[in-house]
């Protein structure tokens, strides 16, 4: 007969992960659990980015939990605060905001004597499981550009937006054209005196169209619940086969896609010199697709300016580039992207052998399955290297995550086992797997992009979502080191 034990879980991050993995716990009544957040709020990253025109870039309906499903998106995409919203109301109505211990950074987690100590400025205290949730893109990047520091105007990176400068009659430098820099030119393109963006490379952009929900539709959502379950059941398989498979595999799907931005360019932008300017040199979907519905058009309003020139340097008055033009600025944004391989660190993850993650992922971050290292026993990952990030819901994901993690969690709750982290044979087998599939994905056709890791491979998962939905759905425990009583 199984027995049941108490056991107690930390959860690092109050972002849509971390909700997602403690209402998991909640649903298995397990109600000893903190979560540790190093900011005022839950959010992540729809509490970091508030910057203007930010907004989701997949379908609102598909872009909420399975098991919260919201009859009242305002958009087809809708906003980041109003997702942030989204976040902060489910963990209020399922109980989780009085878990959550906010201004708690985790600096530490230790291994020791079969339980991880979580130590914080306040000391440490010790947990049977680990979960990490902290999120993919947190970690701001700067650029490395001569003179950065000696702009006389203020200078902000996209993801720490300074709303107590007005944009009223200011021209403002953005530098970068990711997914970011796109929404932020769509939605300042013609509203502020002047807008010049600084590209380094032009971006595939995938014409999508972000229409207002009526009220009318609304209500009869909220009405009849399998309208919405409907609708994220068809966004799913849409974006799965669309862009999920477009990914991965080379055939009519990828070609279709490069059509429709190729397609959406021509039609978009008619003047010729411009056009060149914006097109790429690459495959569509090599870097991370935009989805985005009037940027060309905000591109081409009065008082934008688009500079394909390399910037030089920066000094007190603007933007120098290499013609030896200054353009000169108010305000310089950086919507320069993120650290794509923090992951956890800079928090110190240490093993009962005194091995760090720092030291296993020397050669870049990687995992089993995206969610656990071997040497570090009851430590899961959600968002961990190699996840099926990309175009895709990483909500979904993270439920997938948070469901696998809980497989184990009742495992050592049902006195199965103690401890449990993969072998390094299965780790190894998986990576090896991994990395012959990832040579035949799109990211590997000749672009520079925050995909690619150390060893010029993409750190994103190689197949179908599907197929990360399947690993994880069936544990393997004949994979796992496992520590009995
Ligand atoms: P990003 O995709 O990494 O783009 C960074 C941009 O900055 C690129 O255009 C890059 O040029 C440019 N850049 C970097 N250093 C530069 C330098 N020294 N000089 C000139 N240009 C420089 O970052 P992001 O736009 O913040 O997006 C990151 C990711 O966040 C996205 O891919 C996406 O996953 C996520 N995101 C999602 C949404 C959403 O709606 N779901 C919205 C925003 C962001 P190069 O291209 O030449 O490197």
């Amino acid at each position: 007969m199984t027995q049941t034990r108490k056991l107690n879980v930390a959860i690092v991050g109050a972002g849509m992960s971390g909700i997602c993995m403690a209402v998991k716990l909640q649903d298995a009544d397990i109600d000893d659990f903190v979560i540790y957040e190093s900011a005022d709020d839950v959010g992540g990253t729809w509490r970091d980015n508030t910057y203007p025109g930010l907004s989701c870039d997949v379908p609102s309906r598909f872009y909420s939990y399975s098991f919260r499903p919201n009859p009242h998106w305002s958009r087809f995409m809708s906003p980041g605060s109003e997702i942030h919203r989204y976040f902060r109301q489910v963990a209020d109505e399922r109980g989780v905001t009085p878990h959550i211990r906010f201004g708690a950074e985790v600096t530490s987690a230790r291994f020791e004597d079969g339980r991880w100590w979580v130590g914080t400025s306040e000391g440490e205290e010790a947990f049977d499981v680990l979960i990490t949730a902290t999120g993919v893109l947190r970690v701001p990047r700067y650029p490395e550009i001569d003179g950065l520091d000696t702009f006389a105007g203020p200078t902000f990176h996209s993801a720490r937006w300074d709303h107590s400068i007005s944009l009223h009659n200011k021209q403002i430098g953005l530098i970068g054209t990711g997914s970011t820099g796109v929404q932020i030119t769509a939605e300042l393109g013609g509203k502020v005196r002047g807008l010049t963006i600084f590209q380094r490379s032009p971006q595939w952009v995938y014409p999508t169209p972000n229409l207002r929900y009526r009220a009318l539709t609304k209500a009869a959502l909220a009405r009849w619940p399998v309208l919405n379950n409907l609708g994220y059941r068809f966004w799913q398989t849409y974006i799965e086969n669309t862009l999920g498979r477009a990914a991965v595999e080379a055939g009519l799907n990828r070609r279709l896609m490069a059509l429709l931005c190729r397609l959406n360019l021509r039609l978009s932008v008619r003047d010729p010199a411009m056009r060149r300017k914006l097109t790429p040199n690459y495959h569509a979907m090599c870097k991370r697709l935009i989805l985005a519905g009037h940027y060309y058009r905000s591109i081409q309003k009065p008082g934008v300016h688009l500079v394909t020139e390399a910037i030089d340097h920066v000094e007190p008055r603007g933007v120098v580039t290499s013609d030896g033009v200054l353009h000169e600025l108010d305000l310089l944004v950086l919507a320069t992207g993120f650290d794509a391989r923090a992951y956890v660190r800079p928090m110190g993850i240490v093993n009962d052998n005194g091995v760090t993650l720092d030291d296993v992922w020397e050669d870049g971050p990687h995992a089993y399955r995206s969610i656990a290292v071997p040497g570090f026993p009851n430590l899961f990952m959600l968002m961990g290297p190699h996840s099926p990030i990309g175009n895709q819901s990483l909500v979904l994901i993270a439920e997938n995550q948070a469901d696998y993690a809980m497989w184990w969690i009742n495992k050592i709750r049902n006195g199965d086992i103690i401890a449990a982290s993969p072998t390094d044979t299965a780790t190894k087998d998986y990576n090896e797997q991994m990395k012959s599939a990832l040579r035949q994905t799109i990211w590997m056709t000749g672009c520079k992009s925050w995909y690619l890791g150390k060893d010029g491979l993409p750190e994103l998962f190689p197949w179908r979502p599907a197929r990360h939905r399947e690993l994880l759905a069936t544990p393997d425990i004949s994979h796992f080191d496992v520590r009995t009583a």
